[in-house]
């Protein structure tokens, strides 16, 4: 218990977006939505809530998110509730609840929100992190897999990033992996004693998972473990063949990386990621893959899946790091007026700029010019217009453009088209930051 008076922070592992950081996370919403909409995907939006037997079911009872991370909670009514560590089995467990699959068709469909992980928070690594994330639901065809990743190439290129890679596997099926598991487990057994002891654990519990491990010393035995890619049934591997033929042919790079399973249990075939070099030791930006067998895992119908995940707070940090987008300024006028008689004309003429949608800020008391300058400096401002009662009286208001100091007197009725064309298309919205990736 916090003592009174005594300062209350943030959780740990959780942080405030400021003002100072939004627009980058509005400017990459944004691009996200314009390319997911250009690719037919609709926006769905689940609770943060739900039933804890949902993740235990989907995610797997033996990964690191279900054992140690997820905050669980009794409710009032004893029922077990957990804040969502992903949200692919909620809009899974959406699809099923609300028969989207009697529409027929494929079902397009994209998240934004926050998640929740009890992780050892470090940069890039928080407790509450954002994810924007799209499932394709409703069919097993390899063209989606393929379509989906020319989508998130698109997406990474729209926001100027060009040092990023997309790693990419298939886990398989329920119909090749037992038996590849089998020879795993073999393997394992024989040189399970030079592992970690989380390996040696999962070596029993969740074999795959060892593929996994980050830990250094693991890595030499790792390597000489039989890889399921080698060991794919027929459907597998024609499947696999025909997402990297399809992205050969649409010229999407990838590597193909045999060691790659992701740390979720509802996963078959396609599985990827997109590294950055410019994210350090959490250095995956996104990732996903098929999920065939969820639906069925949810009590549902037969419903094969696709999807991914983008980590926004990772995406964000590229974007910044790799300064692609460049920022206007936050401002498009100040309004400085002087005089008892300029005031109610400066007052309706921020409003109207306001009504146009040109972010515009006024002083509330008049001040000398000099020290209004000073503020619209201050707030970057683009333009400032200047109405004193000599102004109000010829009915011209002086507009100074901040960047290059030039100040001309427009008349008060052409003010606001003037702005506008100063402003130009791409400032329309006022606050709006540049569209212009390098
Ligand atoms: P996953 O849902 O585990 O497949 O993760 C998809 C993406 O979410 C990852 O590639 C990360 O970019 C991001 N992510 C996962 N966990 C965290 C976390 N604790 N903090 C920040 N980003 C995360």
């Amino acid at each position: 218990m916090s003592k009174k008076n005594e300062l209350i922070q943030s959780v740990k592992g959780t942080r405030d977006l400021l003002p100072g950081e939004t627009p980058l996370w509005q400017r990459v919403e944004e691009e996200a939505r314009r390319v997911f909409e250009a690719y037919n995907f609709r926006e769905i939006r689940t609770p943060i809530l739900e039933q804890t037997a949902l993740f235990a079911r989907s995610v797997g009872s033996d990964t690191d998110i279900v054992t140690k991370e997820m905050y669980t909670f009794e409710d009032r009514d004893s029922e077990s509730l957990t804040l969502r560590p992903e949200a692919t089995a909620s809009v899974v467990r959406a699809y099923i609840e609300h028969g989207l699959y009697n529409e027929g068709g494929v079902h397009k469909l994209y998240y934004f929100g926050p998640m929740f992980r009890r992780e050892r928070p470090q940069k890039g690594r928080y407790r509450q992190f954002y994810q924007i994330g799209a499932e394709v639901l409703g069919s097993d065809h390899p063209t989606i897999d393929t379509e989906v990743l020319e989508m998130l190439v698109l997406l990474l290129e729209r926001l100027g990033l060009k040092e990023f890679k997309l790693l990419l596997n298939s886990v398989g099926c329920p119909k090749c992996r037992p038996e590849y598991l089998k020879k795993l487990r073999h393997a394992l057994d024989a040189v399970k004693t030079k592992l970690c002891t989380d390996c040696q654990r999962r070596a029993q519990t969740n074999p795959l998972r060892v593929l996994d491990c980050k830990v250094e010393a693991d890595q030499p035995v790792i390597e000489k473990l039989p890889y399921i890619l080698d060991h794919l049934c027929s459907e597998c591997r024609q499947h696999f063949e025909c997402v990297t033929g399809e992205l050969d042919e649409r010229g999407v790079a990838y590597e193909i990386v045999p060691r790659l399973v992701r740390g979720l249990d509802y996963y078959t075939r396609t599985t990827f990621e997109i590294t950055s070099g410019l994210l350090g030791a959490q250095n995956a930006m996104l990732g996903g893959g098929r999920y065939d067998g969820l639906s069925e895992m949810l009590g549902g119908p037969p419903a094969p899946g696709f999807g991914f995940a983008i980590g926004q707070d990772r995406l964000v940090l590229t974007v910044e790091e790799s300064a692609a987008l460049k920022m206007k300024a936050p401002l498009a006028v100040y309004v400085a007026w002087m005089g008892e008689a300029a005031r109610e004309p400066a007052v309706r003429l921020a409003c109207q700029l306001r009504r146009e949608g040109i972010s515009t800020e006024i002083s509330f008391q008049q001040m000398k010019l000099k020290k209004s300058l000073g503020i619209a400096n201050k707030l970057q401002a683009r333009h400032t217009i200047i109405i004193g009662e000599e102004e109000v009286a010829s009915g011209h208001y002086q507009l100074k453009d901040m960047e290059t100091g030039e100040q001309r007197a427009v008349d008060a009725v052409q003010l606001v088209a003037a702005i506008k064309e100063k402003l130009g298309e791409t400032f329309q919205s006022g606050r709006a930051p540049s569209s212009q990736a390098k």
